[in-house]
């Protein structure tokens, strides 16, 4: 099971993974230097998250 990373450096801090993802599995704080939070308890890796960051800043990590 992949665990998910941001590319801190591509992310925008838009929030679609946040708002996308059907487990609250991330947290993006634009507020705290656009930081990056993810659960991975939470994670059931569908991966919508990945598919839709219109930045491709969602790194799979095996
Ligand atoms: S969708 Fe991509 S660019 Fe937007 S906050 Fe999430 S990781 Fe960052
Ligand atoms: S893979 Fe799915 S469950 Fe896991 S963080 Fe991304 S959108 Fe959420």
């Amino acid at each position: 099971m992949g665990k998910l990373e941001p590319m801190v450096k591509k992310c925008n801090s838009c929030k679609i993974c946040e708002k996308i993802c059907p487990t609250g599995a991330i947290h993006v704080d634009s507020n705290n230097n656009k930081k990056w939070y993810y659960f991975p308890r939470k994670c059931i890796k569908c991966y919508r998250c990945v598919d839709k960051c219109p930045r491709n800043a969602i790194m799979i990590f095996p």
